[in-house]
């Protein structure tokens, strides 16, 4: 794996065994051929975000190194929440797997498809938290504000709990 930049992905399942989709979802995504699976969070669990009333979730996030590019990446991510049976469900609705591509390093990708960072990561407890867990001094690179820094800065914490 020759690519130096650190790559953030976040998971999170509401349906089924929310734990095992997370864990499954991880080592399927490190046995890619081109994806090294460097760290992981801890477990938390969080009330849903956006469409309210459905299961809460289980989110963690891990690290990886890959020689993909980003749209390559998110067509690899894309395949694993298909395989783990993720159907096609309404945006923030019921899911057995959501893979997110959180950050790829400093760089900034405004697409169709794709918007890296996630454009909504510094305003979500259930993805800094876990990123807390293994990178609390990345600088996030539209902000330039640490993930610790965008945690103190996030209104409302409460919601999300790391699980034994
Ligand atoms: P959110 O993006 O707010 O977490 P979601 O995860 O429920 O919502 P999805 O239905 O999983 O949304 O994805 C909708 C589309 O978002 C995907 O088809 C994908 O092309 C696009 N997308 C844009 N940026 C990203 C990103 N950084 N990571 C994953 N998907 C992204
Ligand atoms: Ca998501
Ligand atoms: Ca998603």
């Amino acid at each position: 794996m020759n690519s130096e930049e650190r790559v953030f992905i976040g998971l999170g399942s509401n349906i089924g065994h929310r734990r095992s989709n997370c864990c499954k979802a991880a080592e399927t995504l490190g046995e890619a051929i081109s994806v090294k699976l460097t760290n992981m969070s801890h477990l938390y669990e969080s009330a849903p975000w956006g469409v309210l009333g459905q299961r809460p979730f289980v989110n963690a996030v891990v690290e990886v190194r890959t020689t993909l590019g980003p749209l390559g990446l998110l067509v690899l991510l894309k395949g694993i929440e298909r395989e783990l049976g993720r159907g096609r469900g309404r945006r923030w609705g019921p899911r057995v797997i959501d893979l997110d591509l959180l950050f790829f390093g400093r760089r900034i990708v405004k697409g169709q498809t794709l918007t890296v960072p996630h454009a909504r990561v510094h305003e979500r407890g259930f993805a800094l938290l876990p990123i807390l867990d293994i990178a609390p001094d990345f600088i996030h690179p539209v902000f330039n504000v640490s993930m610790r820094g965008l945690y103190r800065r996030l209104r409302s914490r409460a919601a999300v709990k790391r699980l034994p």
